[in-house]
């Protein structure tokens, strides 16, 4: 799950680490209100999305006087900000943070924190190119990436923070405040069941600061239960509706940009699938998991979400019934397709338990639902119809 900037830096100020002053704004009005409390020579109006990039396309101003403010509120507010994460679609600012704004950077830095899968730990990675994508950083120099990896049991050590700062060449009389900030970011991410937190830029300004000036904030959906602060924070207006009604049914469904619509029980053969279909020359619309007992009801939940997807040209359903027999299986996807009044073709390959009986309900349907014999031969089938149905 992701939160906002403003949000981030709400968490971060708990934790003692030095951001500037600022409020979140919905209206021009209020934007300006905020300002004026703010008292600074210089605001940063910054717009609020769920992404990256913010600054390059435009949508970090920096206001001299309030009448700035104004304009730049006005506007930013409703505008669809395209930025290098958000994809061509853009997304539509509907909130402000209104902050003050920093008259003397000197240098910015990267930091962030990630759970490294290889080695099952909290890594820490630092950087003196700031404000710079660090995937391009990480593949055109990445000697110039330095990285910490903390034992779960110590946790993050001073003098790590403290070589860390050395390493990407924080002056040598701030390297305590900047390893003081680190360690204060480390326990933000530890106790919020962070998932990666990236501080980019952080600055050292010229009367000798070390500040947060941006903070994105990503946390793990498992733990979600246990974080009500964090729960709190979720705005729906920023993620996928797909991905939301999905949630309600108690579906792993995550929206992707191809055309073939899966529907598979198990995360592990939901994604050989999508592997599969890929290996066949299509183009997977997205990822869904309709889990074990998947019901009719579920099924046909799963269906419209699918469908309510414009780019979906075929539908792929590959089930194993194990738990779940397959004629059950059937019956459901042949009442799920007459329900939503199916368009597109559907390959549906169904393998376990009372198999014959499944196949034998879906050839029987009237609908137009083609029976695959394997994994291999289903997604074959409907990459074919699908490139098919493209070319007509
Ligand atoms: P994004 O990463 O989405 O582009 P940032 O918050 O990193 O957004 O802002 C982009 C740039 O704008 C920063 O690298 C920094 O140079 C400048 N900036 C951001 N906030 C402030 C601030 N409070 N004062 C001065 N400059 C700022
Ligand atoms: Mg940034």
């Amino acid at each position: 799950m992701n939160i906002h900037e403003y949000q981030g830096k709400e968490i971060l100020r708990q934790y003692g680490v030095a951001v500037p002053r600022g409020y979140v704004a919905f209206s021009p009005d209020e934007a300006v209100k905020v300002a004026k409390e703010l008292e600074t020579a210089i605001t940063v109006v910054k717009a609020q999305i769920h992404a990256g990039g913010r600054g390059k396309a435009g949508g970090v101003k920096i206001a001299k006087n309030l009448d700035d403010v104004r304009t730049y509120a006005k506007e930013l507010l409703g505008k669809v900000l395209v930025t290098h994460q958000t994809g061509p679609e853009g997304k539509e600012v509907k909130r402000l943070y209104i902050e003050e704004g920093c008259p003397n950077i000197e240098k910015e830095y990267y930091i962030s924190l990630v759970v490294d899968r290889a080695t099952s730990r909290v890594t820490v990675m630092g950087s003196a190119e700031g404000g710079m994508d660090i995937e391009e950083v990480a593949a055109e120099t990445p000697e110039k990436i330095f990285t910490e990896v903390v034992d779960p049991v110590l946790g993050l050590t001073a003098f790590q923070a403290r070589r860390l700062a050395f390493n990407i060449e924080i002056p040598a009389k701030l390297v305590n405040q900047a390893a003081k900030l680190m360690l204060g970011l480390y326990q933000a991410f530890l106790e919020k069941d962070a998932s990666m937190l990236e501080i980019n830029p952080l600055v050292v300004t010229g009367d000798d600061k070390v500040l947060a000036l941006d903070a994105k904030f990503n946390f793990d959906g498992n733990s979600l239960y246990r974080q009500a602060e964090v729960r709190e924070l979720r705005d729906l207006d920023e993620e996928d509706a797909k991905e939301i009604e999905a949630s309600k049914y108690d579906l792993s469904y995550i929206s992707l940009d191809g055309n073939i619509g899966c529907m598979v029980n198990g995360a592990g053969l939901a994604m050989a699938t999508m592997d599969t279909i890929s290996y066949y020359g299509g183009s997977p619309a997205n990822f869904l998991d309709v889990g074990g007992g998947a019901n009719a009801e579920k099924v046909t939940a799963a269906f419209k979400i699918i469908l309510s997807d414009p780019q979906v040209q075929g539908i792929f359903v590959n089930i194993f019934g194990g738990i779940m027999k397959c004629d059950i299986i059937a019956e459901g996807v042949v009442a799920a397709a007459r329900e939503v009044g199916l368009q597109v073709p559907l390959v549906v390959r169904l393998e376990g338990t009372n198999v014959e009986l499944g196949k034998d309900i879906l050839n029987n349907s009237g609908l137009n639902i083609i029976a695959a014999n394997s994994m291999a031969d289903g997604a074959q089938k409907i990459v074919n119809l699908v490139a098919g149905e493209v070319k007509a």
